[in-house]
């Protein structure tokens, strides 16, 4: 295997043989479309794959040693170009436009020119159908890196044209080793957090360096002890939700995490990642909260559709306390 990979990416061994198979001999597919959920590693893994693409070295590539390489992971690159949505905010037609019009571009200094595109199911449809024209006919010299949650959100046109890699959390053991390494955590801790994410790295550093992810944790800890005996508590925690509906979606995500470690104890008979809860497991019933992680989704949809936020929260509250009275 490729040493720069095995040392700079954790886990997904298989996929990273494959890749430095590929990669060794120059033959990486015109577009290449890593799929996997947010914070398994798909954005690093597209620069790894990108240096590696356009690495001096004669075999093992990438390097890490090479000017290009160097150049590639101080993110210098002028042949590696990156573009992506920020904050789920959609990807539009216009961005597609200057994608073509680099695409064309013949490379700097390197035979290719590498276009990673990040978080590509955000693209609005007309945006897939535009980077679909280049996609048919793409410029000989041009290799496209394409990051994306879940596949099914692309236009089967799209997806059909590239090569997909699927990338996967960590394990629970690998992810809680490193944590320890990278923040000098306990081993408990560690491994609650992930457990609770389920060996998604970049969830855990979030919880690690941001203060303000770790309060929503909390919040949505204190949500779940206060579901069945005060709405009032459970409104009050919502509002700290944010007041964007970027902010507020991902803390229905976290509260949704959590719900779904209440239910693995409730059914599985184990005491919950979070150690709080402990005393929590009687309370719910599995349809109980099953009900209630489907009332969260109803309300992730609804604020989708631009419902005013704290009606949705109103309602999700009043909702999931009427499921309690069951
Ligand atoms: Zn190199």
């Amino acid at each position: 295997m490729n040493s720069y990979l095995e040392h700079n990416f954790l886990g997904n061994d298989t996929l990273k043989q494959t890749l430095s198979g590929v990669l060794s001999v120059g033959r990486l597919f015109h577009a290449v479309l890593l799929e996997g959920e947010s914070g398994c590693g798909k954005k690093t893994l597209a620069r790894i794959i990108a240096a590696g693409a356009l690495c001096q070295s004669n075999s093992d590539k990438p390097c890490g040693e090479c000017p290009s390489c160097k150049k590639a992971f101080s993110l210098t690159h002028p042949d590696i170009l990156f573009y992506g949505s920020q904050s789920n905010r959609s990807f539009h037609i216009d961005t597609v436009r200057e994608i073509r019009s680099a695409a064309y571009v013949a490379p700097n200094e390197s035979e290719k020119k590498v276009i990673i595109l990040g978080d590509v199911h955000n693209m609005t449809i007309q945006a897939q159908n535009a980077l679909l024209k280049i996609f048919e006919e793409p410029p000989e010299h041009v290799i496209f890196i394409l990051t994306c949650d879940n596949i099914t959100k692309l236009l089967p046109t799209i997806t059909s044209r590239a090569v997909i890699y699927r990338v996967k959390n960590l394990p629970v053991l690998v992810c809680a080793d490193e944590l320890v390494k990278r923040f000098g955590v306990t081993d408990d801790e560690a491994k609650m957090y992930a457990k609770l994410f389920d060996g998604n790295l970049g969830e855990c550093i979030k919880v690690f360096s941001d203060e303000e992810y770790r309060d929503i944790i909390w919040r949505c800890i204190s949500f779940v002890k206060n579901t069945g005996k005060n709405e009032y508590a459970m409104l009050s925690h919502t509002s700290y939700f944010g007041e964007k509906q970027p902010q507020i979606i991902s803390s229905l995500k976290i509260l949704k995490i959590v719900f779904a470690d209440l239910f693995s104890a409730v059914t599985g008979g184990d005491n919950p990642c979070c150690a709080d809860l402990a005393n929590e497991t009687d309370r719910f019933s599995s349809l109980q909260i099953t009900e209630i992680i489907d009332i969260i989704d109803v309300t992730r949809d609804m604020l989708l559709q631009n419902v005013n936020s704290s009606l949705a929260m109103c309602s999700m509250c009043a909702e999931i306390q009427s499921v309690m009275m069951k």
